[in-house]
């Protein structure tokens, strides 16, 4: 919401038409141009409705289980040197990520604007899940749309989200995967904006989603810093967050935004910086247009969306949110890279000296910190990382490829 807890800086953007700097905007075909404006209408009464504030407030407390608790990593610290790592918890937070942050703020927003539909593609199902749940939750219908690989890959989050009553729609064209899913669900959208609302996964799409959804992220940043200085006394020297679209990050960064902060993004650099190995979208990609906005974009000669890789499906997106590529380019926010490699260790690091285990993608972010750590064994620093989800939907593919991590004790 665009509350009066809001930091300044981050209310000077985006501009009216949708704009962070040279990214964002609005590129979308006429028919999607009025559902479009309907959102962001009904979006700028509900951040300024108390009623509403109030409402997804009461929600995140009773529901979601928020605020989520930020963890000295005590142990983890101590074995890599003078440097504390500190964990925000957002693995604890309902459904074990933070994308049902966005989701509820959606599905609200849906409840308000008298939307009977939600509908959204995914790609490894975990918005998918987050947002039947929001649906389920309203009491709203929901389709997700997902490519025909995808089902036969991610069986657990489709029944998942079949037992929340979603109804889960195989996007069967081309390579029947995330871009297609996408495809088929604007498709479907422009079909009836009346009684349906899209509801993205990320701080990506046109305007107003990544406003609206950095907005409900936010949340994040702003318990963490209070939380953080109740247990330290001081603000930590820097937060870090992996990126994929950018909602965790552009989260935990909002509340942190306006400190003397270092603020670290962590992008996925896969199996290596070869085109396709990796998703390192801000540090290999140059201007384009995706999915309705301007950001970097990993493309190939003809500025077709490049393939992407990493072993964190989550983060396997060829774009990047536009508020990030705005941070980037004025430098606000330093943009670095894990591989899936250190991230394979910080994935088993983390459980075996905290007893967490992390998703894979935020394992990243743990990965960047521990990097940190050991590049300066003897000063005293503190980072903070936001932990955007727990690991239980990867530990099937961990033991098949890695084993149980016996190797990877520190
Ligand atoms: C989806 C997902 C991400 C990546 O999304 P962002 O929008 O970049 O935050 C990161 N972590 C987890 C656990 C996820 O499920």
């Amino acid at each position: 919401m665009n509350s009066p807890t809001t930091p300044q800086s981050l209310r000077q953007s985006p501009d009216a038409a949708g704009f962070f700097g040279n990214y964002g905007g609005v590129f979308v075909p006429p028919g999607l141009e009025g559902p479009l404006a309907e959102v962001r209408e009904a979006y700028e009464v509900v951040s300024r409705s108390h009623d509403f504030i109030e409402e997804l407030r009461r929600i995140r407390r009773h529901f979601q289980g928020r605020p989520t608790p930020v963890y000295h990593a005590a142990r983890l610290s101590k074995k890599l040197g003078a440097t504390q790592i500190y964990l925000k918890r957002e693995d604890l937070n309902h459904t074990g990520a933070h994308k049902l942050n966005h989701c509820m703020g959606e599905g609200l927003l849906a409840r308000y604007m008298g939307k009977k539909k939600l509908i959204a593609e995914t790609g490894a199902g975990m918005h998918g899940v987050a947002l039947a749940t929001a649906a389920a939750y309203f009491g709203l219908e929901c389709d997700i749309y997902m490519g025909e690989v995808d089902i036969a890959k991610q069986a657990p989050n489709v029944s998942r989200m079949q037992i929340l009553g979603a109804r889960v729609i195989p996007a069967t064209h081309g390579l029947k995967t995330l871009k297609e899913a996408v495809d088929s669900a604007l498709v479907a959208y422009v079909q009836d904006p009346v009684n349906q609302i899209y509801c993205i996964g990320s701080v990506v799409g046109p305007h107003p989603f990544p406003m609206m959804v950095r907005d409900f992220q936010q949340v994040v940043g702003i318990e963490a810093r209070e939380q953080f200085i109740e247990m330290t006394g001081n603000l930590p020297d820097i937060v870090t967050a992996c990126v994929g679209g950018g909602s965790n990050a552009m989260g935990i960064f909002a509340g942190f935004i306006d400190d003397e902060v270092e603020l670290h993004g962590v992008e996925p650099l896969g199996k290596g910086s070869a085109i396709g190995d990796h998703s390192a979208t801000m540090t290999y990609g140059r201007e384009g247009v995706i999915h309705g906005f301007r950001c970097y974009l990993l493309q190939n000669e003809n500025g077709e969306p490049a393939p992407v890789h990493s072993i964190a499906s989550g983060l396997d997106y060829p774009g990047v949110g536009p508020e990030h590529c705005h941070l980037k380019d004025s430098g606000r926010v330093k943009y670095v890279t894990a591989t899936d490699k250190e991230s394979v260790e910080a994935f088993y690091v983390l459980s075996r000296n905290e007893g967490i285990i992390p998703a894979l993608e935020s394992s990243h972010a743990v990965a960047h910190a521990m990097r940190l750590a050991r590049e300066n064994p003897k000063y005293p620093r503190t980072i903070l990382v936001n932990l955007s989800g727990r690991g239980d939907k990867d530990m099937d593919y961990m033991i098949e490829h890695y084993g149980t991590g016996d190797n990877y004790a520190i």
